[in-house]
């Protein structure tokens, strides 16, 4: 099945699974009211690629069948920007809103299976054969999946990763005649309701001997033992007007309990095999996985600079304190554009033939974006003030007793309506202060690990060559009489 339409995205939730919210076992995911609204708008998005063929679609590199561009291996880098392309129709959909849309598993699977080199270290052949093959039916079957890779955190002091020994973190317990047992948890599944498939791959590095948590691998939803824990819903009732936003996006997260699961060996990419773990995170992941989260998260800030600006005009905030904040949303968001641009342009070949965007920018945001984001809705907050809670809801709007005097008092400056002016500060208090705005700011200081940890380990993935030659140009000097007192300048070794 070349690229699924919603309609067939939907009737793929219906197959049995073990999906919790609170102690209700959920059956029919597309109907529960806490689920509806994001089944919908993940089917819309399945939808949106056949709308939007020429921006979203490409051939299978082998059976010719139309496929979202997010499945492709960049062989080029124009290869690259039809990909952009692609992803950003789906980043549109939401305004960046829902960050874990298929395309990202997409994008994360098309670098993997770029590298079979990599994921082949080790003695792991088997298990890189298994995750192209698994691509494949992937991109083929345009499955939507979900992943775990960080380990649950029971005491900080012990580290991120589990130690031999450690019987809460996601381990093998053993083997049988078509595959590997496997026992844990871990956190912390996006689009776990949504997904046809849960995805298992590494994320820090293990240490000596704790090869039993080396694992990768994917299986069907429907897997018996596979438990899936919600969290809270901060759905609202779909209402394009009360909850323009809230109503739509909420993508849920779960913890997920692995209760002896059976994973099938031809669905193991990396079976306890520590040196294959830790050596496929190296090149693939970072580049692929980035071009769509930023995309996403440029999207989601132009659209905050807009929303910004909409406030504004409607109560005609021209003071220059709110421009000032309104042009740092717009610095950040141009910013995002760049450094997706620059990637992209100095993209380079690797060996296998993929093309990768330049990863340098691109990490450059990551550390950088779970500090704009709380900013930003702090600098929406500020010019929302009061307003944000003037908003009577559309049924007050209609009731001919209030609506006279809510067109006569909340009207907006110059020519705003009072209903313009209500949609508006409703949009942004969704975007910065429901339930799921909340959510949404956790998400964007924690999904790609925290801000303070990204900025710690830049090192990885910075060239120094240059800034050590700005510096050296001057503790290089020649050693120089000094005129006044003959003192010497020290000459670098
Ligand atoms: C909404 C949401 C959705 C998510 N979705 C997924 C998903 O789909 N799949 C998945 O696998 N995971 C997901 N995650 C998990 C995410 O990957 C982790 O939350 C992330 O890796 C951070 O984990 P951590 O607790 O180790 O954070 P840390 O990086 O340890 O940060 C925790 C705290 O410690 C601080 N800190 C960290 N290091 C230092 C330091 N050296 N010095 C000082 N302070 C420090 C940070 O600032 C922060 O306050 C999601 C998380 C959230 C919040």
């Amino acid at each position: 099945m070349p690229a699924r339409t919603g309609q067939q995205f939907l009737e793929g939730l219906k197959a049995p699974r073990e999906i919790y919210l609170g102690t209700e076992k959920v059956d029919d995911v597309a109907a529960h009211p806490a689920f509806r609204g994001a089944a919908e708008e993940l089917a819309a998005v399945f939808d949106l690629q056949h709308a939007k063929a020429d921006r979203c679609l490409v051939p299978d590199p082998e059976t010719g069948e139309p496929i979202n561009a997010s499945h492709l291996i960049p062989r080029s880098r124009d290869d690259l920007f039809k990909r952009h392309a692609a992803l950003e129709v789906c980043a549109e959909h939401s305004v960046g809103l829902m960050g874990r849309t298929p395309d990202y598993m997409n994008v994360t699977f098309a670098g993997f299976a770029a590298r079979p080199d990599e994921w082949s270290l080790g003695g792991n052949e088997a298990g890189a054969e298994n995750l192209i093959a698994f691509q494949k039916d992937m991109r083929r079957g345009d499955l939507s999946l979900t992943h775990t890779i960080i380990h649950p955190t029971v005491d900080k002091a012990l580290g991120d990763v589990p130690r031999p020994g450690n019987d809460v973190a996601l381990h093998k317990v053993g083997e049988t005649e078509h595959g590997i047992i496997v026992r844990g948890s871990r956190i912390l599944a996006t689009l776990s309701p949504f997904a046809d498939e849960m995805t298992v791959y590494p994320a820090f590095p293990l240490g000596e001997g704790a090869d039993a948590y080396a694992l990768a691998f994917s299986i069907p939803m429907t897997t018996p033992g596979m438990k899936i824990l919600c969290r809270d819903s901060f759905s609202q009732p779909k209402h394009a007007y009360d909850h323009p936003l809230s109503g739509r996006f909420d993508e849920q997260d779960a913890f997920v309990i692995f209760d002896d699961v059976e994973v099938p060996k031809d669905r193991v990419f990396i079976n306890a095999n520590i040196a294959a773990y830790n050596a496929v995170m190296r090149t693939s992941w970072s580049p692929n996985i980035m071009q769509q989260t930023m995309i996403r998260a440029q999207t989601k800030l132009e659209f905050a600079w807009g929303i910004a600006n909409r406030m504004l005009k409607c109560i005609n905030g021209k003071q220059p304190a709110a421009q000032e904040m309104l042009g740092e949303i717009w610095a950040f968001s141009e910013f995002a554009r760049a450094a997706i641009y620059a990637a992209e342009m100095q993209a380079t070949e690797h060996p296998g033939g993929a093309w990768f965007p330049d990863v340098r920018p691109l990490h450059a945001l990551r550390a950088s974006l779970p500090f704009w984001f709380p900013r930003v809705n702090e600098i929406i907050r500020l010019m929302g003030s009061h307003n944000v809670f003037a908003t009577p809801t559309q049924a007050q709007m209609h009731d001919p007793e209030l609506k006279p005097l809510i067109d006569r008092y909340l009207r907006g400056a110059g020519d705003v309506s009072a209903e313009d002016r209500v949609r508006v500060f409703r949009l942004g208090w969704d975007f910065v202060g429901s339930g799921l705005a909340s959510r949404n700011e956790q998400y964007e200081r924690f999904y790609l690990a925290s801000g303070q940890r990204n900025r710690q380990i830049h090192e990885m993935f910075c060239d120094p060559t240059r800034a050590d030659r700005l510096v050296d140009q001057f503790l290089n000097l020649e050693t120089e009489t000094n005129n006044q007192g003959g003192a010497s300048c020290p000459k670098a070794a």
